[in-house]
């Protein structure tokens, strides 16, 4: 599902398009109405802030075009993958555990492992800023050519107001 669909208005919409759409479906999903939906909304005022930028528009509609043209090996959800403190040393070229244990520090990341031994990784704090404006981002493998795409819930579903707030 892109925000297109969740919007209901097809690629080439123009930008008055775009916010007709947005009214009209806040409108009906709003939590407050008797048949609202608070991850109906929470997904429509997403798409909305993605798509209203021409910035982030061109930016995302780039992303569905790479998509299209590169398979992607998996399409997952971010609960199925764990979450692992990877060392910053490692970038300098110190190995995982000895950077953590020399006080180098690390991040933490959700990852997954590819079939190919190595995994695909991203850092918490930058998934959670791409829920803001995504609903899937696309990883690369750190080990060979594969990619994943990981669906991304709105930001406010699931969270309590301590992320929320961030
Ligand atoms: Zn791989």
């Amino acid at each position: 599902m892109t925000h297109y669909d969740t919007l209901g208005i097809t690629a080439d919409a123009d930008t008055s398009a775009v916010r007709e759409a947005y009214k009209r479906r806040a409108l009906e999903t709003h939590p407050d109405r008797a048949a609202g939906d608070s991850r109906a909304f929470l997904e429509l005022a997403r798409a909305y802030a993605c798509l209203r930028d021409a910035t982030s528009r061109k930016a995302y509609d780039a992303s569905l075009a790479s998509r299209r043209a590169r398979p992607l090996a998996d399409v997952i959800d971010v609960d199925e993958m764990t979450i692992e403190t990877i060392a910053l040393g490692a970038v300098a070229g110190v190995s995982g555990v000895d950077a953590v244990n020399a006080g180098l520090g690390g991040v933490d990341a959700y990852r997954r492992e590819c079939r190919c031994g190595d995994a695909y990784e991203i850092p918490v704090g930058e998934l959670q800023s791409l829920r803001r404006t995504h609903d899937e981002c696309v990883l690369e493998c750190g080990g060979c050519s594969l990619r994943i795409g990981v669906r991304l819930s709105p930001l406010g579903v699931g969270e309590d107001a301590t992320v929320l707030s961030a």
